[in-house]
């Protein structure tokens, strides 16, 4: 396992962190799941509020053996913004009882993911009050935050530099937030990215055509290989429900150097058919179409698209795209069926494409089943 420094927090973490968002089922499994982390290297556990028995699950792990080892393993946890600072006093002090923990290594704002949220955050008397307080008292020691927000928040919430460290959504088949990379590494902050094997693909599940194009790799072991060789990026979550699941993503975890040429081919290969397959019907991801009337995320809705025809992405374009409408600022925008073919969106796109079309096509390959978070 490689360590690498967490930003200006200065913990060195392992590059590999347990997300626990998924231990929705038994206690005994997340423990088991936890300790087998520890034993594998892993030395930093992330967890929520919202994560139903998340918190409690891996308070139990602290008093059944963690605690001896407490100097030497980072716990995270995230709290939402919240308007006012007595709320999140007291979100503070619940997450501490149900950890039995006396202090957090990292406190994550979970989900700037709004303009408003970044108001409550810069607000003088906003939720920061509360953490700025819980830091004086030493129950928090370091604070960052976590965005499914746009680029454009990203970079105004990384420039108050009230934060050390970010969560973010940034993966090979998703750049969009590369220049939020850029920024908090500039910033020194820790990067912490969440969720590569889910979110960033559906990769424990692969279409044949994309295992066929990423060989002699996995898909799951190059889109990890994407991330470690960059040096800005600390750790990346793995959202192991199980002790199993931990296997396949450690197989890198001593592997955090430049791209070799093989893998720098094989990612190449998956330019080259993106390019092939969609020819001129490629959107480029530029976001210039934004915003359109109908608040349909129209990158969003192409970007899954150019996945499913390039790559037979389509089952996890079906998770995403399920996602619209349904979770709120989680996942903002409406469907790509919402469009009016108003026509606003067409001039503004560098590659013309007929947006309208695309959208509609989009809709009918991704429709599939309405989608949700898996907590909260
Ligand atoms: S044409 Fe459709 S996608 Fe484009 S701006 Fe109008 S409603 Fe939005
Ligand atoms: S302007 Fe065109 S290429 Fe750019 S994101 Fe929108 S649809 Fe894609």
């Amino acid at each position: 396992m490689l360590y690498r420094r967490f930003g200006k927090t200065n913990l060195k973490l392992s590059v590999f962190s347990l997300g626990t968002m998924r231990y929705l089922g038994s206690e005994e499994i997340a423990q088991q799941t936890i300790f087998k982390a520890i034993a594998l290297g892993i030395n930093h556990i992330e967890t929520a509020r919202g994560y139903g028995n998340s918190e409690e699950y891996l308070g139990g792990a602290v008093t059944s053996g963690l605690s001896v080892c407490r100097s030497q393993i980072y716990i995270t946890t995230k709290i939402p913004p919240t308007p006012d600072a007595e709320t999140m006093r007291r979100y503070i002090h619940e997450s501490l009882v149900r950890l039995n923990l006396d202090y957090l290594d990292c406190l994550g704002i979970h989900g700037l993911n709004t303009w408003e949220h970044l108001d409550w955050v810069k607000s003088e008397d906003g939720c920061m009050q509360a953490v700025r307080e819980a830091v004086a008292e030493g129950k928090v020691r370091h604070v960052g935050f976590s965005t499914h927000g746009s680029l454009e928040l990203i970079l105004a919430a990384i420039d108050t530099d009230l934060f050390e460290f970010v969560n973010l959504h940034y993966y090979y088949f998703h750049q969009r937030n590369a220049p939020a990379i850029q920024r908090a590494a500039e910033k020194d902050m820790g990067i912490f990215i969440i969720s590569p094997a889910d979110k960033g693909g559906k990769l424990y599940t692969p279409p044949a055509k994309l295992r066929e194009l990423c060989q002699p790799f996995s898909p799951l072991a190059l889109s990890y290989r994407f991330l470690l060789s960059d040096g800005r990026i600390t750790t990346l979550s793995v959202g192991a429900a199980n002790p199993e699941e931990l296997i396949a993503p450690l197989q890198v975890a001593d592997n955090g150097g430049e791209l070799t040429q093989a893998e720098a081919i094989a990612l190449a290969k998956l330019e080259q058919q993106q390019n092939l397959a969609l020819g001129t019907e490629k959107c480029s991801q530029c976001y210039a179409c934004l915003p359109c009337p109908e608040n349909i995320h129209i990158p969003e809705v192409l970007r899954l698209r150019n996945l499913a025809v390039a790559y037979e992405m389509t089952d996890y374009g079906q998770y995403r795209y399920g996602m619209f409408e349904n979770a709120g600022h989680w996942f903002p925008g409406m469907k790509g069926n919402r469009c009016t073919e108003c026509g606003d969106c067409l001039p503004k796109c560098p590659e013309n494409l007929d947006i309208p079309a695309l959208l509609n096509d989009a809709h009918e390959r991704l429709q599939g089943k309405a989608g949700r978070r898996l907590w909260g």
